[in-house]
């Protein structure tokens, strides 16, 4: 066990100081929510019971002409290891932050390049699942469980113009804590458009906002708290639906108890 205080721990500074189960080995952790970074999460002051992996599943390893990736590992580090080694298809994690535990499961990325696109198979408490076999979409896979492993293609040829375009899409994101986009962007739009137009960018209870820059993050000012945070989204839905029609769908994860 380990005590995390997601009011630092996680990206958007929000959340309580609770016990979390640090898991070493590979067994049922159902009766658990698993975290990673905590970069796409929302955590209530009542959380359920919390799991995330230790460090020995911080790891990369070639086998087999084939890269292995531990869940636990943060997206600095693979992005590095990718650089350093020469191996394409990693880029899209500059400025993403997060653990591949976390990746695979929002499968995370940006427009057209998404985590999954490389993908081989996925290491749970059931063993390998071929990517084939798990169902996954824009910010989406249907994996059950903890995620333990990933294994990638190794195609060589690491992309700097790549690096430096993702650098540059992800410049104008706010410099306040979030916790990423705020919404989905539902099919054929754009969250952010819709939330602009719906006369939210900027729109504030407490001290949580949706940036006055990019209406689709929600900030904390300092300070903020769960219940505001929760205040904004759902006046923001209310909104967008009044004004548009459209019911905005969350990216962010609330774990409630
Ligand atoms: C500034 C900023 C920019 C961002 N930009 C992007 C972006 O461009 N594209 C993008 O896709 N995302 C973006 N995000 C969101 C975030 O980086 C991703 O969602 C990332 O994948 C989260 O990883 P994590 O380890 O922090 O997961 P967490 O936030 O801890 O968890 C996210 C989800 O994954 C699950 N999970 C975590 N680890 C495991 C595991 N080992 N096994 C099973 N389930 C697990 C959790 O239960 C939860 O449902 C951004 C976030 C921030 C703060």
């Amino acid at each position: 066990m380990k005590i995390i205080d997601f009011s630092t721990y996680s990206s958007i500074k929000i959340g309580p100081k609770v016990q979390v189960k640090i898991i070493n080995n590979i067994q049922d952790y159902s009766e658990f929510a698993i975290i990673g970074g905590a970069n796409n999460l929302l955590v209530s002051p009542t959380p359920p019971k919390l799991a995330m992996l230790g460090k020995k599943f911080d790891f990369i390893e070639e086998k087999d002409g084939f890269l292995y990736i531990g869940g636990a590992t943060p997206s600095g580090k693979i992005l590095s290891y990718a650089r350093r080694r020469d191996i394409a298809n990693f880029e899209l994690m500059q400025k993403l932050p997060g653990t591949l535990g976390g990746m695979m499961r929002m499968n995370a990325g940006l427009k057209q390049w998404e985590i999954f696109n490389h993908l081989i198979a996925i290491k749970t408490g059931i063993g390998w699942i071929k990517k084939s076999d798990i169902v996954h979409g824009y910010r989406y896979a249907n994996i059950k469980g903890t995620i333990y492993e990933a294994k990638f293609q190794i195609k060589n040829g690491f992309d700097f113009e790549l690096l430096e375009m993702f650098k540059k899409l992800r410049d104008n994101q706010p410099n306040f804590p979030s916790a990423g986009s705020c919404f989905k962007n539902p099919k054929g739009n754009f969250a952010g458009k819709l939330l602009d137009e719906s006369g939210l960018k900027g729109f504030k209870i407490g001290n949580m906002a949706l940036s006055s820059s990019h209406a689709n993050f929600l900030i904390n000012l300092g300070g903020g708290t769960y219940k505001d945070a929760i205040a904004v989204i759902q006046e923001a839905k209310n909104r967008v639906f009044e004004k548009c029609n459209i019911n905005l769908e969350l990216e962010i994860k609330a774990l409630i108890g």
